[in-house]
């Protein structure tokens, strides 16, 4: 029914009759996506059937990646693209007077993830279909993903994200393969054959039922699953509950998604959800493992478990759990079998992020997984007694459970065979300061692997027009290949190409601006410099030194009508947390300046300021191709490692940030000609941290723009503000600008002068800009989970056959 464009139509045409009982003329578009959708699902489910087949009759290694979130976006377009049907379906589309693009914006963004974190996984699954490897996603359905982001007079307003309201064609509901999951109740002890046995009574049992979406690989038959699990009472609320208040509390487990990033909420809730995901995850892996293999003792070799970062770390006490209680295995084997079953990824250092447990919360809920932490936590610190007799104070700080807190990390480090950072300077820092004594105790464990990005949905399917000249320039190899991109460096001087690559980036600006006069009703200058930061809203990311630079350009070009810059539109895109009151005051500035400075018709040719609201997969995907500058000015040790960063420099924009995260790897990767570094060193950062020194007042009163831009904060420049800036001037002031704004500020100001000055040689910009298209193959993630294959999950590609 894709073979060609007549037979697709045709196909088309019928199944929208068969599946609405109306003829096309009187179809709406959400008719006409869902018909495409399930058209889709169906020319999927053949290769869906041969891969499962394979890896059954096989019996070779899964991998089974567990995430509290998957920030998804929408399927149809990159499931075309891998399928290799883009082409065929866009051009009958056409024919019937359909438009693709139009069709695709019927499907919901898929939200169930915050940022950086939910969408690295989304990338993952896709690299692990395209690469052939057999690895599977675990999630939550969530039923209201990340909030959706709505500016009412400057301030952020949250509304419930709703993306199943119209159904979700990609999933199919698996409630033969449901499995229950059991909270609360007693542990009862008994002696069998000389060995203490336990069981869990009077539990209050959920029932957990999967959702399967395919995730379809890049021209290639395999198609792996995704699966998450929906949280639904049992028939006969347990324990004589009230059925009301069972059917509420047993929905509310996957009701929401936590709309916190890098932040601990320590709610019951949250711990009930990541319980939840384990356990059912857990029951259905054993149960598959089960049928190839009879049994349990041989469950590292052909399963690998990867946790990312802490939120399913309860894995580890669960799988032993089962090996003991279910499988009656004795300790030592059923621990060897968990530590060589399961990887993990830390994915911050940021202390506030790093979750703990009370025991009070953390025992009634899961009393058998409590105990069996526990007994972990007493082997571990007798083992570091062996080593470190008498040295309290390290077992203090290493234990598990200490001071009424279970500690994630340490619970993770301990049972999971390897633990990686996600960029260098991150592994580095994990190694060498926040978790150096597990480190010094378990060095082999500890490794790094890069992060990356699918660069099919970030180049290929986001910006086509760039795809094609890059394929009409060094050929086709780069899709399979991203290194190969290498190979556009030869044209990085070349007139003709940079001429066509200039319309391309034009083009996209161009439409980009489109959209932001739709949403915002601001026209803005298409050959502006567009300086793009967009990313959640966190103190640490520092979006307010962004802010303070605009303020300084606009100061100095109020006071010297002969001052001028090069024209630039600033563009922010970023979701607060809602209990986040701080990130809540820095929106608001944003759009504060932006009100003051979009409608100033003295600055008005060369400022304009737009915030978009609702920054998600789909907009990114219009945002990252129209960018000239991309903003990754985190306080230097603080960013993980950052994806954003990667689709920009894949799409051309230049990149200007501190030596943090992957920035670092990017300026190995395109040169630091190609790149804008400034600012505080991570081990500055860490000297200031540790031995004091750093007065944020001493810069403010020695120069006169931080003094300026900041004064303006509190002292009626924004003529509607009131004091409502108080909160983020004593933040700068007050508290010691703990996150250094103050201290790079100059630095920054200097680095933006130069971006302005080289952006106005064409040629020099083309040339940067094409020489950072050329060396972003590294960050691929293809390349992220080829190593993960190879050095932690020990898995092999698997050639599916139709
Ligand atoms: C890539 C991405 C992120 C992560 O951005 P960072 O700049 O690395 O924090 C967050 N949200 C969305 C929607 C993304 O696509």
């Amino acid at each position: 029914m894709f073979s060609n464009k007549e037979s697709f139509k045709s196909a088309f045409l019928e199944k929208l009759e068969t599946m609405y009982g109306k003829s096309f003329k009187d179809s709406a578009l959400r008719d006409q996506y869902n018909t495409l959708g399930h058209m889709v699902r169906e020319y999927i489910s053949s290769r869906w059937i041969a891969t499962n087949e394979k890896n059954r009759t096989e019996n070779n290694k899964q991998m089974y990646y567990l995430s509290i979130e998957f920030l998804l976006g929408r399927l149809l377009g990159s499931n075309l693209l891998n399928l290799g049907i883009l082409d065929v379906c866009r051009e009958g589309l056409d024919e019937l007077g359909i438009n693709l693009d139009e069709l695709e914006e019927n499907e919901a963004d898929a939200g169930l993830g915050n940022g950086g974190l939910g969408r690295l996984a989304a990338c993952f699954l896709d690299s692990l279909a395209s690469l052939d490897l057999p690895g599977h996603g675990c999630g939550i359905r969530y039923k209201h993903g990340l909030f959706d982001q709505k500016i009412v007079d400057g301030y952020q307003v949250e509304l419930p994200e709703q993306w199943l309201r119209h159904g979700n064609v990609w999933e199919l509901r698996r409630h033969d393969q449901a499995v229950e999951v059991g909270f609360w109740g007693q542990i009862e002890a008994s002696t069998a054959n000389g060995r203490l046995e336990f069981r869990h009574t009077k539990a209050e049992t959920i029932m957990a039922v999967p959702y399967d979406i395919p995730v379809v690989g890049y021209e290639t038959n395999t198609v792996n699953t995704l699966r998450l699990w929906n949280a639904e009472p049992v028939p006969f609320p347990p324990n004589n509950k009230n059925v009301l208040v069972y059917k509420r509390e047993t929905e509310a487990v996957s009701e929401f998604l936590y709309p916190d990033d890098t932040h601990d909420e320590g709610k019951i809730l949250r711990l009930k959800q990541q319980y939840f995901l384990v356990s059912a995850s857990l029951q259905n892996i054993i149960r598959l493992h089960r049928e190839r293999n009879g049994s349990l003792r041989n469950l590292h070799e052909k399963v690998a478990i990867h946790i990312n970062d802490t939120h399913p770390v309860l894995a580890i006490p669960e799988l032993m759990r089962i090996l003991l209680d279910e499988e009656k295995m004795d300790w030592d084997e059923a621990w060897n079998i968990t530590v060589h079953t399961i990887s993990y990824t830390n994915h911050t250092t940021l202390s506030e992020a790093l979750e703990k447990w009370p025991t009070h919360i953390f025992q009634p809920l899961l009393p058998r997984i409590f105990m069996i932490v526990e007994e972990i936590n007493e082997r571990f610190c007798r083992e570091l007694w062996n080593k470190y007799t008498y040295d309290w104070k390290r077992i203090e700080d290493m234990a598990i459970i200490a001071h009424g807190l279970v500690k994630m990390a340490h619970l993770a480090i301990v049972g999971s065979h390897s633990v990686n950072g996600v960029a260098h300077i991150h592994t580095e820092i994990l190694k060498q300061r926040e978790m150096h004594l597990f480190h010094e105790f378990y060095p082999e464990k500890f490794n790094n692997k890069t992060n990356g990005i699918t660069h099919r949905r970030w180049l290929l399917k986001a910006n086509p027009q760039l795809s094609k000249l890059l394929c009409e320039t060094i050929g086709t190899e780069w899709i399979e290949n991203p290194a190969k991109l290498q190979a556009l460096s030869h044209y990085k001087q070349d007139a003709a190409f940079q001429e066509k690559f200039y319309e391309v980036k034009q083009f996209r600006k161009e439409l980009l601006a489109k959209r932001i006069e739709e949403q915002t009703g601001i026209r803005i200058d298409t050959h502006s410099l567009f300086d793009v930061q967009v990313k959640r809203l966190h103190a640490y990311k520092r979006q307010l030194l962004n802010v303070l630079h605009i303020m300084y350009l606009y100061n100095r070009l109020k006071e010297d009508s002969s001052f001028t810059i090069q024209p630039r539109t600033f563009i922010f895109g970023a979701k607060a947390s809602p209990g986040y009151y701080y990130a809540k005051k820095i929106i608001k500035l944003i759009n504060e300046l932006a009100e003051k400075v979009n409608h100033d018709p003295q600055t008005n040719a060369f400022l304009k300021v737009i915030f978009l609201e609702n920054y998600r997969v789909s907009l990114a995907e219009e945002i990252f191709p129209a960018a000239d500058v991309s903003e990754q000015i985190s306080t230097a040790s603080k960013e993980a490692s950052g994806t954003g960063n990667m689709k920009f420099m894949m799409n051309g924009a230049l990149t200007v940030g501190t030596l943090d995260g992957a920035n670092v790897e990017i300026r190995e990767e395109v040169g630091a000609e190609n790149i804008f570094i400034f600012g505080l060193t991570a081990e500055e950062v860490s000297n200031y941290y540790q031995n004091g020194g750093y007065r944020s007042a001493d810069y403010y009163h020695h120069d006169w723009r931080i003094k300026k831009a900041v004064d303006q904060l509190v002292n009626g420049f924004f003529p509607d503000a009131g004091d409502e800036f108080e909160a983020i001037y004593d933040s700068l002031l007050i508290q010691n600008d703990e996150y250094f704004v103050l201290r790079d500020f100059a630095p920054y100001i200097d680095v933006q002068e130069k971006i302005g000055r080289a952006y106005q040689n064409r040629n020099y910009w083309l040339d940067m800009s094409i020489s950072n298209v050329a060396q972003s193959g590294f960050f691929t993630s293809d390349r992220t989970i080829s190593q993960y294959a190879k050095g932690i999950w020990n898995i092999n590609p698997v050639q599916v056959v139709r």
